[in-house]
């Protein structure tokens, strides 16, 4: 199974992927996590990226689609992914439809996390403080926001066309958003 977790930043979908991989033995796939690790390896791609993930801006398609094609054999043999901020751009999500095809394979499930903008800005401010991640700074997470509402809500209407599309409420607790996820794929 191959499922993508689909919100704005913050809407706890890092969280709610790390459950899934306890619980069904997948594989998360989380390009930020990728990038991020990238940054701190101070490899040739974290240098590259390391400004444009402080800003807030989105990296280029080609980065994060080549980071994803070099997990999904991984990803396969594990019996599947969980797709965590990725894919953000149309040109993303067609470039996975057309690899996992490749493949024989498919994205099973997309589940959006619905979370409102003011429980959004709340959160991050509370995680800012409590983790101090560079890119949850109010200017960042505005352009972030910014970002997911003009690049990546248009994925909605893709998946939606393909009838792959549930919804789950992302304002509760952990427990209670894991429950709504796991109905949503049931
Ligand atoms: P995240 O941890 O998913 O919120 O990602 C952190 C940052 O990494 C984002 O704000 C972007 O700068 C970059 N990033 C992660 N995934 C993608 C993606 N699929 N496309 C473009 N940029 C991404």
């Amino acid at each position: 199974m191959n499922l993508i977790l689909f919100g704005p930043p913050a809407a706890g979908k890092g969280t709610q992927a790390k459950r899934l991989v306890e619980e069904k033995g997948m594989v998360q796939l989380s390009t930020g996590d990728m990038l991020r690790a990238a940054i701190a390896s101070g490899s040739e791609l974290g240098l590259k990226v390391k400004d444009v993930l402080a800003r807030g801006d989105l990296v280029t398609d080609e980065i994060v689609i080549a980071l994803i094609e070099d997990r999904l054999t991984e990803a396969e043999a594990a019996g599947g992914a969980i797709f965590d901020g990725f894919p953000r751009t149309v040109a993303q999500a067609e470039a996975l439809d057309e690899m996992l095809a490749s493949r024989g394979v498919q994205i099973d499930a997309v589940v959006r996390l619905k979370v409102d903008d003011h429980a959004l800005t709340e959160r991050i401010a509370k995680r800012f403080a409590e983790q101090g991640r560079p890119d949850d700074n109010p200017e960042s997470f505005k352009v972030r926001l910014e970002a997911y509402n003009r690049n990546t809500a248009p994925l909605l209407p893709y998946y939606e066309a393909q009838g792959k599309l549930t919804e789950a409420d992302g304002m509760g607790s952990i427990e209670s958003v894991a429950k709504a996820i796991d109905e949503a794929l049931a």
